[in-house]
């Protein structure tokens, strides 16, 4: 469908003023209420440009031939009758992405990738074992958003988490892009964003430079820097006491709180002793960190186990005994491969030994 040449800009790669330079450009005889009513029609109540009612349908098509959508849709899978749906979706150079809607009573939560691939090597993870292709552009992660708010229809995105394919904060100048959009445009509450980084120091102090005060959750897993360089390989550049120390700044400037996540692994890091030193790391930020444990989902490359249930649950009355709040993570999507760490846009991955 889109033929489109690399650098042609796409629908969600402009901010308003961007728009409407374009708008005088390419039509220079469209009136300006008519930049209202686009911009309504791509963020107020978002719908695919075909039902961009409001617009004569020769502008809407000249609209959708000068700005193109970012994302095709490949396909899509339903789980638990209808609440998590995941869309694989073609960029214009081939690469694909994954994208989740997590409808709830209460929230409708979008997990976004920031890049196709990532590059940061963790054994355990689906697109880490598929390995890095690109970083995503603004549009291609606020389309991601969008689409799914189409797809939730009435009920209203209200949380997005930036724990698709890739490392955020890798990405951080993209990423910081498209939560000024999420937040500005599309009306979203910095305190309903999460970026999820495995912990790239630098990439969290420029989000602490930032204006808008988003959640952070870093991906710990591992509380020694010994079984944490094996689990998470970028440690090995940024240790566990420059991470900790850059947390708690980020801390300090933002005054929101950091969770932690900790994808538990059978024998690996599920001891009383790991429970002793991940409490002692959480302790260390001032409010305690919130932990968020996460039976290890099972994926193609990695074959050591997740966590049986009863243990992962005896793990975080531990933390919580050592006065660390905890909360084991539901698992959705685990049926059409897209819970937590197992995106990986029918990439093949690589199998590895464990050790
Ligand atoms: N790159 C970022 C965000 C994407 S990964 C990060 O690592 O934080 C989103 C979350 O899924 C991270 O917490 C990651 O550690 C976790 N994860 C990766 N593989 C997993 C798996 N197989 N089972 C459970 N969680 C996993
Ligand atoms: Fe990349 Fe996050 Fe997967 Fe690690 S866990 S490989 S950082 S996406």
């Amino acid at each position: 469908m889109s033929q489109r040449p690399v650098s042609q800009t796409t629908r969600y790669d402009l901010d308003r003023a961007g728009l409407e330079s374009l708008v005088a450009v390419e039509f220079p005889h469209v009136e300006r209420y008519r930049i209202d009513q686009i911009w309504s029609s791509m963020y107020r109540h978002p719908a695919d440009p075909e039902h961009w009612t409001t617009l004569p349908v020769t502008l809407r098509e000249a609209l959708s031939q000068v700005l193109p959508g970012a994302l095709n849709a490949a396909t899509e899978s339903v789980s638990e009758g209808g609440q998590t749906i995941k869309f694989l979706w073609d960029l214009h150079d081939r690469n694909r992405i994954e994208t989740v809607l997590m409808l709830s009573a209460r929230r409708v939560t979008v997990c976004v990738s920031s890049q196709a691939g990532c590059a940061m090597g963790c054994g355990f993870c689906a697109t880490g074992q598929a390995g890095f292709e690109r970083h995503l552009g603004v549009g291609e992660i606020v389309e991601q958003v969008i689409r799914a708010q189409i797809r939730a229809g009435q009920r209203r995105v209200t949380n997005v988490v930036f724990m698709g394919m890739g490392e955020p904060l890798a990405n951080e100048a993209n990423v910081y892009g498209a939560i000024e959009r999420l937040h500005g445009d599309l009306g979203l509450s910095a305190r309903h964003l999460t970026v999820s980084t495995v912990g790239i120091v630098p990439g969290i102090r420029a989000l602490a430079e930032r204006p808008l005060p988003v959640n952070l959750a870093v991906s710990l897993h591992a509380a020694n820097d010994r079984l944490r360089d094996e689990l998470v390989p970028i440690n090995r550049r940024y240790p566990l006491d420059a991470l900790m120390q850059t947390c708690a700044d980020y801390l300090a400037v933002k005054n929101r709180r950091i969770s932690f996540e900790w994808a538990m692994i059978d024998g690996v890091n599920d001891t009383s002793a790991d429970a002793r030193q991940l409490a002692g790391l959480a302790r260390r930020l001032r409010p305690s960190a919130h932990v968020n444990l996460i039976p290890l989902n099972p994926t193609p490359g990695y074959p050591t186990r997740g966590t049986p249930l009863e243990r992962v649950h005896a793990f975080r009355d531990e933390l919580e005994r050592l006065g660390v709040n905890a909360t084991v993570r539901r698992n959705r999507g685990t049926d059409i491969d897209a819970a937590c760490g197992q995106l990986a846009a029918g990439q093949p991955v690589q199998i590895r030994p464990t050790g």
